[in-house]
């Protein structure tokens, strides 16, 4: 097991910087999510700690060694990618076992290629890990979805890596089997506890798993931080709308004595924030559509323009001032102007010109 740490880290290919000077210490033992859009470049990020992309800018560590001139054999790390593509032809066991067979192991002190013997005890084990013994002499054809990618799992893990890389290897399953297999991928790292580091686009993926979520955009970090750090304090408005489903609301409004007023409406200001904000200054608000409730003492009015049911609770469609406010209620609102209500904890506020938190 291993740290790996990013300093300043950069990758550019002609006049497209993938990853814009990456700085991050994913810790011993973490489950480390890198989170973003499509091309922002955390496949690069997770390529260079493999060695499978050169490192134009920056140092990367993995332990104390840099790793930037390392063979990607050399670096002991283990990758798993979206197709978990297996040797068709070889057993369950053939393909669990087949890292071992090249490669040379640390064993005892020193450096050397595993015995028969040793090789089939750390197939059995990798394959009791993940529930895979009574498969061991199947073909990946004789498998269903989740268990051929439980194998790929096995395959990455039999090789006691420092560090498994996983670039969205749930991505092919059904939606089903994709709950299933990231709850077996959260008791496989505690049970194994070897650092992770996973690329997703999916938060729901990120905020289920992670110990710690990397937010990526335009090849930069956003923001580093346990799930709940990232969903309570958003470093920007990028994150505030990044993750939270439906995303946050976030709306044009004016410093006021009242608190941060949108047209007729006012959201409350965070206490620790009161003193900071000069009157008449030009914020973002930022709230979460589940922290808005139905109130007729609340401040902020809106017009209910729809709402849709969805079983336990309703998404109401608002208009304030303009723009768009999105609320979930557990009941069904009345029609027309309705007022709502907002705890001050739960007001984002953001420089409207940069994005940035105003803490
Ligand atoms: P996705 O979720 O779609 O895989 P990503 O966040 O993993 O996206 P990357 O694959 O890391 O993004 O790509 C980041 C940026 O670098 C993109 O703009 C992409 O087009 C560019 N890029 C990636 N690989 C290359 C390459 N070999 N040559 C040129 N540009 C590349």
């Amino acid at each position: 097991m291993a740290s790996v740490t990013f300093e300043g880290v950069s990758k550019r290919y002609g006049d497209v910087t993938a990853v814009d000077g990456l700085s991050l210490d994913v810790r011993d033992g973490e489950f480390m999510v890198l989170l973003g859009p499509s091309g922002c470049g955390k496949t690069t990020a997770l390529r260079m700690v493999a060695g499978l992309e050169e490192i134009s800018d920056g140092t990367l560590r993995i332990g104390d060694d840099v790793v930037n001139r390392v063979e990607p054999a050399q670096r002991d790390v283990s990758m798993v990618f979206q197709s978990y593509a297996l040797y068709p032809h070889m057993t369950v066991r053939g393909n669990i076992e087949s890292p071992l067979i090249a490669r040379r192991y640390p064993v005892d002190g020193t450096t050397r290629k595993l015995t028969k013997v040793e090789r089939a005890e750390r197939v059995a084990e990798a394959a009791r890990a993940l529930e895979l013994t009574p498969y061991l002499d199947r073909k990946p054809r004789a498998l269903s979805g989740g268990q051929r990618q439980r194998v790929a799992l096995a395959r990455a893990i039999v090789g006691r890596p420092k560090a498994f890389l996983m670039d969205e290897p749930l991505s092919n399953l059904d939606a089903k089997l994709r709950t299933q297999t990231r709850r077996e991928l959260v008791e496989l790292h505690q049970r194994v506890g070897t650092t992770v580091i996973y690329v997703t686009h999916d938060q729901t993926e990120a905020m289920t798993m992670a110990t710690r979520i990397a937010v990526m955009s335009a090849g930069r970090l956003q923001q580093a931080g346990t799930p709940e750090e990232i969903y309570t304090a958003p470093a920007n408005q990028f994150v505030a709308r990044f993750l939270g489903s439906p995303p946050m609301n976030c709306l044009d409004g004016k410093v006021t004595v009242e608190g941060i007023t949108v047209g007729e409406a006012w959201f409350p200001i965070p206490t620790g924030l009161r003193t900071r904000l000069e009157e008449g200054r030009l914020v973002t608000v930022g709230v979460r559509p589940e922290h808005l409730s139905l109130d007729a003492a609340g401040t902020v009015k809106a017009q209910v323009r729809a709402s849709e049911w969805l079983g336990h609770d309703r998404l109401v469609f608002c208009t304030l001032d303009g723009q768009d406010l999105l609320v979930r209620a557990t009941s069904d609102p009345p029609s027309g102007v309705v007022t709502f209500a907002v705890d001050p904890a739960n007001v984002h506020v953001f420089d409207t010109e940069s994005g940035q938190r105003l803490t």
